[in-house]
């Protein structure tokens, strides 16, 4: 068998939308089905990436250049869906212990009172790093819940990343390739018509404006659930006024 025949295939957006929608079909659309949707869908991408970065090696195709504590691309604005910010949160709330959960809360949300609304090339200008980022060992405080968007997330050329970063040059050129991210268009596809079938609001929102609201205002997964939109100040759009300049 060739190498080339080995190569992951991303999942095709309208199928998993499909297996979404029965998904949420037979469970109910509840916050533990919601929750479990997430959970299978990060653990069904962590083997498409494996895969990914296996082919990559083994046929020689394409260089990954990233490794841990690198973190130059936790300088921007990050957009999931509403499910991935529930997610998250929980996560920030059930996996640290009480002190270290609380901590992180109050670092979310004081760093969005700040930065709300900033677009992704404001961030990686101003070097504004992720609050989840640990300052000092610049790894993923909650790598094992991250957003897809994140997950993605990769180059082949170190030295254009540090370049883009150094020079604060929110559009130099950083080589991907486009399979990682065919994988998360598929997911954030599903998500899309399964829950708009489900009357459920589903728009990209921005990380940290999700996650502050979910943790400052009062019963944010239950409005939600019940169709209502918690996340009007929290869209995605309003943080992505980027515009590229001219070539
Ligand atoms: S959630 Fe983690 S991986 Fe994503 S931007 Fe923040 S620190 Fe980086």
């Amino acid at each position: 068998m060739n190498v080339a025949d080995l190569r992951p295939v991303p999942p095709e957006g309208e199928r998993e939308a499909r297996r979404y929608v029965d998904y949420f079909v037979r469970n109910g659309v509840t916050k533990g089905s919601v929750l479990k949707s997430v959970e299978l869908t990060y653990a069904r991408s962590n083997v498409f990436f494996d895969d990914t970065y296996t082919y990559f090696e083994k046929s020689g195709t394409f260089d990954i250049a990233c490794a841990k504590g690198c973190a130059f691309c936790c300088h921007t604005m990050v957009s999931v869906v509403p499910p991935e910010a529930f997610y998250l949160a929980n996560y920030i709330r059930t996996e640290f212990d009480a002190d270290a959960s609380r901590a992180m809360i109050e670092r979310i949300v004081a760093h969005d009172a700040e930065n709300r609304g900033k677009s992704g090339a404001a961030r990686h200008i101003g070097r504004i790093a992720c609050p989840m980022l640990d300052p000092e060992s610049h790894l993923c405080t909650v790598h094992a819940g991250r957003p897809l968007t994140c997950r993605s997330m990769h180059s082949s050329d170190v030295s254009a990343c540090r370049t883009g970063f150094e020079n604060r040059d929110a559009y130099h050129p950083t080589p991907s390739h486009a399979l990682f991210f065919k994988n998360t268009q598929a997911y954030y596809d599903a998500y899309g018509t399964a829950l708009h079938d489900a009357g459920l609001f589903v728009e990209p929102l921005e990380l940290n404006a999700a996650l502050a609201t979910i943790f400052t205002e009062k019963n944010v997964f239950l409005r939600w659930l019940k169709g209502e939109n918690p996340f009007e100040n929290a869209l995605a759009d309003a943080a992505l006024t980027d515009a590229p300049p001219p070539a």
